[in-house]
């Protein structure tokens, strides 16, 4: 394994710096306050969480941000936390109607960001809780899911334990996503907002056997799973033993964790998604000359985000389209990854072009670090045990309209049940599921 450096939080510093309070309210001045009883404003109708934008934006000019936390909290227990890692740019601000009238969108993110900061660092109680209703409810997973749940049922009045293997909350959000959007704030004030409703947390406790579930069925009503997916893809080449080769989970999760890697000066990363595309700027982020992305089609079959990937060019990343990592080479450490041309053919499953590899185009890249970044693949190592459930493909099936999976007493949020997605859809998810807990009790619980 390779050698530690410390520390990295200076060196990724954060891609979207908090405003002055000056400057929240002359921004949140901006907001036109569309929407009205007939219509909802564009910016609330993207947001999945439902958030008020242009009640808590009035709140900010108004020079009350902790008023205007409440407003983004009542609908978004996570609302320091989306505030940094929501692609905005597709969701609100992307809808923001001075965007549609040529004109720069009120910086919606950012805004949040400033009033959900200044609430959490008072201290300020952002959600009331419903009397105890002596009905009790088990999450397994302390992601974004698991935590928005846990804390919508606790508001509820319900008596919540969230499990989570991890010693710390918060999922993906803790241990994957870029460094440069969230280290580790908001997360412990969040996670202290949720003990505050009565949300009790196991952590640095996995549920992966048949006794550890019959203890938790045991001592719940009801059952959340928030597991979300697993580990990175199982995809192998020849030469995957080298020092230096990395899958994107475990890369990303040394820097977050305080453990940055030496990663040399050349840097290549296979894969065409979000993750490649953090790890490649987290890599510039690093040190690294030359980062370089590897994707067997073209831009246009991408799947990350446009702007990011723009965003990553502007930085310094390179791209090589078309091309295919066929072996690792090297003697005690990775010297460089063999490749391949491959050209567009005919549409696979996935209605995108296959790439073709084209045989005798085989060059060789010099790099010190390879990091694979092609997806994770999902979690069903205990999903066994429960009796009835069903999964598509390894995700969890679930009515979209409630979470309810078919083991009527599981519910499932998250990126279990949608394959992966983003932290506000988890909210989204979560929020479903906690109101439908709660109507399945109405109506006299299963
Ligand atoms: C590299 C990367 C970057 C990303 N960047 C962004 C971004 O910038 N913005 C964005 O909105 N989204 C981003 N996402 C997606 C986002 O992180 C996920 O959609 C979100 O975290 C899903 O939340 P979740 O609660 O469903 O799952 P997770 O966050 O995966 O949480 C699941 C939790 O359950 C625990 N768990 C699982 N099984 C068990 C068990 N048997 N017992 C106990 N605990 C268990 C896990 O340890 C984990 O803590 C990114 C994802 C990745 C991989
Ligand atoms: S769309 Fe833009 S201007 Fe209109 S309410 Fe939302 S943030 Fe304000």
């Amino acid at each position: 394994m390779a050698t530690v450096v410390e520390p990295t939080e200076a060196v990724f510093e954060e891609l979207t710096p908090t405003l002055t309070r000056a400057q929240a309210i002359i921004e949140a001045d901006r907001c036109l306050e569309c929407g009205g009883p007939y219509a909802v404003a564009p910016c609330v109708v993207s947001c999945p969480a439902d958030v008020d934008v242009p009640g808590f934006l009035a709140a900010i000019a108004a020079g009350e941000p902790e008023a205007a936390a409440r407003i983004v909290y009542a609908e978004n227990l996570l609302g320091g936390t989306c505030a940094r890692v929501c692609p905005v740019e597709l969701l609100c601000e992307g809808a923001c109607i001075l965007h549609h009238e040529g004109r720069r969108p009120v910086e919606i993110g950012r805004l949040q960001r400033f009033a959900c900061d200044a609430a959490l660092s008072t201290g300020s109680s952002l959600r009331k809780r419903a009397p105890y209703n002596w009905l009790r409810v088990a999450v397994i997973g302390a992601g974004p899911a698991g935590l928005a749940c846990a804390g919508e049922l606790a508001a509820l009045g319900y008596g919540v334990t969230v499990y989570d293997e991890r010693l710390e909350p918060g999922g993906l959000v803790r241990y994957a996503i870029a460094p440069y959007r969230l280290q580790r704030d908001p997360l412990p004030a969040e996670a202290r907002v949720l003990a505050e409703l009565g949300v009790s947390f196991e952590l640095g406790i996995a549920i992966d056997t048949p006794e550890a579930l019959a203890e938790i069925e045991g001592d719940a009503d009801t059952v959340v799973l928030a597991i979300g997916m697993g580990a990175d893809a199982d995809v192998r080449y020849p030469g995957d033993d080298l020092p230096g080769v990395w899958d994107s989970l475990p890369f990303i999760e040394s820097i977050k964790t305080g453990h940055a890697p030496h990663i040399g000066d050349a840097v290549a990363v296979i894969g065409g998604g979000n993750t490649a595309v953090d790890v490649a700027r987290e890599a510039v982020r690093l040190g690294a000359e030359r980062v370089t992305m590897l994707y067997r089609r073209t831009r246009e079959e991408m799947p990350a985000y446009p702007h990011e990937v723009d965003e990553a060019e502007d930085e310094g990343v390179r791209l090589e389209w078309l091309t295919v990592p066929v072996r690792f080479v090297g003697g005690v450490r990775l010297q460089a990854v063999e490749c391949r041309r491959a050209r567009l053919g005919e549409p696979d499953e996935s209605g995108r072009r296959r790439p073709e590899e084209v045989p005798g185009t085989e060059f060789l890249l010099p790099v010190n670090t390879v990091v694979k970044a092609i997806g994770q693949r999902p979690r069903t190592e205990f999903l066994e045990f429960i009796e009835g459930l069903e999964l598509d493909r390894g995700v969890i099936k679930v009515d979209p309209a409630t979470g309810r999976t078919s083991n009527p007493r599981y519910f499932a949020a998250g990126d279990a049940c949608n394959g992966g997605a983003t932290v506000v859809e988890a909210v989204r998810q979560a929020k479903l599921v906690a109101r439908a807990v709660h109507a399945a009790h109405d109506e006299g619980w299963r």
